[in-house]
């Protein structure tokens, strides 16, 4: 692996640190609201639906079963009405978050297993299904680094010229480790493949998703990932914490004390290494993971409640007087020509 050159953080300014930058309104993120704000100028709210049945791992593709955190839903939000029909689901999803926060606008969010893999020929059938609902502007698909063949970049690229249309991208980490650890079933070099070849289409919007809180995590790498995404130019990252939930791998894992999940005081230390070298126009999709299903978490306790770990981690940020991008080298991130993983 190549190193990146990294510009050195001066005596002066870490004794005199300044305050945040004003295009960041008074956050020290970027959260993904004022990306919301700025493409469609008013509120937007995600619907989770589940059009996907099954992933790569589930049929036993490349030797695994599952990912060690995955639960048998699939990482679906609202399980509960993933058998009906894809139309219902949007109306009985959005009209549960409308009345919830008064919301107008709504992307649709193909979320559980990996919605580009088995059922490539509709993808282009569900997206404009979605795209007819009622104050839906757009999608946002979830899928795996190892699932974007051909066909599947083409459908997304002849869509979103017309619509807004969001990857997220399921990377996790950029260490081969961890994703062995992790029994992802793809390496570091095909996630960095990928987010080549989505970036290749201008008009798809490109959120990676990262897990901070695994073995063997470093600083270094926090940093390194953060530098390297943001010479990628990706549009967004999605954070989480790897948490623990019941009849998953990593439950049986952490019961014979051979994983122990992060502290929320050391994960806020994690995500604020991570947010300063991350260049400050990317969008912060969420800065901690949340267990849907309450029932179904085995630990840590506090990824129970969101709204105490965003606070915790905005609370940790001004604390440091730190924000994203702090140290973020601009001018030398075009002189980066790093091509393996970390
Ligand atoms: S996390 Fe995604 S890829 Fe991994 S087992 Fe679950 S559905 Fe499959």
């Amino acid at each position: 692996m190549r190193t990146s050159p990294r510009r050195r953080v001066t005596s002066n300014e870490r004794a005199n640190p300044v305050d945040p930058p004003q295009f960041l309104h008074g956050k020290r993120y970027r959260p993904l609201s004022q990306h919301y704000r700025e493409r469609f100028g008013t509120k937007v709210f995600k619907v989770s639906v589940s059009a996907a049945e099954t992933c790569p791992n589930r049929e036993g593709l490349g030797g695994m079963r599952v990912c060690v955190f995955c639960d048998e839903w699939g990482s679906a939000a609202y399980h509960q009405h993933r058998d009906l029909p894809l139309r219902e689901q949007i109306r009985v999803n959005r009209e549960a978050i409308r009345r919830r926060y008064r919301a107008e606008r709504f992307l649709v969010y193909f979320q559980a297993y990996t919605n580009t893999f088995g059922r490539i020929r509709i993808l282009q059938q569900l997206y404009e299904q979605a795209l007819a609902e009622e104050d839906v502007l757009g999608v946002v698909v979830g899928t795996r680094p190892d699932c974007l063949p051909r066909a599947v970049l083409r459908t997304m690229e002849a869509f979103a010229r017309e619509h807004y249309l969001s990857v997220e991208l399921g990377v996790q980490t950029l260490d081969d480790t961890q994703l062995q650890f992790l029994a992802r079933g793809h390496d570091s070099a095909c996630s960095l493949a990928a987010i080549r070849k989505l970036k290749a289409l201008p008009d798809v919007n490109l959120c990676v998703h990262l897990m901070f809180g695994l073995p063997g995590e470093t600083d270094a790498q926090l940093r390194k990932t953060a530098e390297l995404l943001s010479e990628r130019g990706v549009d967004g990252v999605k954070l989480h914490n790897l948490h623990v939930l019941q009849n998953t791998p990593l439950e049986q894992l952490y019961r014979q004390g051979e994983f122990a999940p992060v502290g929320l005081e050391e994960y806020s230390r994690k995500v604020a290494v991570f947010l300063e070298y991350l260049a400050p126009g990317i969008a912060i999709h969420r800065l901690a993971a949340v267990a849907s299903r309450w029932d179904e978490l085995v630990a840590p306790e506090w990824t129970r409640e969101k709204m105490r770990s965003t606070q915790f981690i905005e609370d940790h940020l001004a604390a440091a007087n730190t924000w994203q991008g702090r140290l973020w080298p601009p001018a030398l991130s075009k002189q980066h020509t790093q091509q393996g993983g970390i």
